[in-house]
């Protein structure tokens, strides 16, 4: 008896230990906001307060206290907002013109998985550096490198964005290779960048195979074949995909994968150059996500005829009033990817940011394309429940420039200030990312179930 009460009495001592700990205040950080834009009513408060307690926004307000001990992050002639989101970007796949020819068929030969997931880890530096806080990474991620990258972030060894892995793409014989039979058949050449998922038996374990490897969406190739895939295979895929809390992009190259991708309900239809006014005008209806991956006519890339089109069917999307996204499909390089004023070679968040030029072309107001890179885009990463706004309850991400992006929409190419979970990231426009470093996990290693 006397063993079992010196039991009891340890049990409750490391118990009541661990409930002090449990109670302990997380550091309070006071961020001072000259303005406090709202990008959801696309208004901006002067002079707020923001107050963060560990991961979280605490407070929000004109007049709030500060508490005592509170560490004060002056951003009064700033803007304050909250984080940017590319809706559609690959950070583990770049395809170059040497020694590949833009052939991505040769980058999966030349680099490995490890490879790609390291370059996946400095691009997602990059992007949080322009203040990007939440990046949708769909497909092209070797073996599961986005997935991974997720877990590191979210262990706490190195920092990064909000990552919402696809895993690799879902589609139907071939994905979007051309492979020759022996590279198909005796090599397998498909897998890892596609997972060929011909029946609803095999539609079923491709999605869940997905999210049992860390996938948080479900990138579903509608029609990269002609073979591609039917209206009801799309519903199985979707259906699958909610037992796992995961909404499903559909990407879509033709008119008839358009159509069906929408009768079907997908969350997120990726790539806009094959939409018609009439399937705008439907995706509107139904409040289907778009990830129209707008590309502008750069040094770099593209041309000025594509350009017209694509800045064309952005405005046409606007004006029917679907759900908008910011997008890259980011997956090259190229020895023109140099700022022409200095000659420096332009990071990942610089190019990111560009894409502004496509947004500008087909004159979509300046609150709306704010909304499109933030609001729209936590909803189309289905994570607007715990980020995004910047009220008390959020994860605070939160980012300031100068100037007033809504009237200045170019003044989200100078961030001066990253927060992610809490943590500063970036100051007085310099990295600061010591904070995010660890030799191991500290937080819960089974990270591929968080949300
Ligand atoms: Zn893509």
């Amino acid at each position: 008896m006397k063993m079992r009460i010196a039991v009891f009495c340890s049990l409750l001592a490391v118990l009541t230990a661990g409930l002090s700990v449990g109670q302990q205040k997380s550091p309070v950080t006071a961020i001072k906001a000259g303005r406090l834009i709202d990008p959801e009513t696309g208004t901006a408060a002067a002079n707020q307060v923001i107050l963060v307690e560990g991961e979280r926004i605490t407070g929000v307000g004109p007049n709030l206290a500060i508490p005592s001990g509170a560490t004060v992050i002056d951003l009064s002639q700033l803007t304050v907002l909250p984080g940017l989101v590319d809706a559609h970007t690959h950070m583990a796949i770049t395809y170059k013109e040497q020694p590949e020819n833009n052939y991505y068929y040769l980058t999966y030969i030349t680099d490995s998985t490890p490879l790609r997931a390291i370059q996946a880890a400095s691009n997602g530096m990059q992007l949080l550096n322009s203040g990007f806080t939440v990046v949708r990474d769909v497909g092209n991620n070797a073996l599961y490198a986005d997935a991974a990258l997720r877990q590191a972030i979210e262990q706490g060894w190195l920092p990064g964005p909000t990552v919402i892995p696809s895993g690799p793409m879902i589609g139907s014989t071939g994905g979007q290779f051309w492979p020759t039979p022996e590279m198909y058949k005796y090599h397998n050449i498909m897998f890892p960048e596609y997972i060929d998922a011909n029946s609803p038996d095999e539609i079923v374990r491709a999605v869940r195979e997905n999210m049992l490897f860390g996938a948080r969406t479900i990138k579903l190739c509608i029609d990269c074949k002609p073979w591609g895939y039917s209206v009801d295979d799309i519903k199985l895929a979707i259906r699958e995909a909610a037992m796992g809390g995961c909404k499903v992009e559909g990407h879509v190259q033709t008119a008839d994968g358009a159509q069906r991708a929408i009768d079907a309900g997908v969350y997120i239809i990726a790539h806009n150059s094959a939409l018609t006014p009439e399937h705008h005008r439907q995706m509107a209806e139904k409040g289907i996500f778009l990830a129209g991956t707008d590309t502008p006519f750069t040094p770099y890339r593209g041309s000025e005829a594509a350009f017209k089109r694509t800045a064309a069917n952005l405005r046409d999307a606007w004006e029917k009033k679907v759900l908008l996204t910011f997008s890259t499909d980011f997956d090259y390089w190229n020895e023109r990817m140099k700022d022409p004023k200095t000659g420096e070679w332009l990071t990942r968040g610089e190019l990111t940011i560009n894409f502004l030029e496509t947004w500008k072309a087909a004159g979509i107001p300046q609150a709306d394309i704010l909304r499109a890179m933030t609001i729209n885009g936590y909803k189309a990463a289905d994570i607007i429940s715990q980020r995004g706004p910047i009220k008390p309850g959020f994860f605070a991400d939160i980012i300031a420039v100068p100037g007033n992006p809504l009237s200045d929409i170019d003044a989200l190419r100078n961030v001066q200030f990253v927060m992610k979970n809490g943590m500063v990231f970036k100051k007085d426009g310099v990295m600061t990312p010591e904070k995010f470093f660890h030799p191991g996990p500290v937080k819960t290693p089974n990270g591929r179930w968080s949300r």
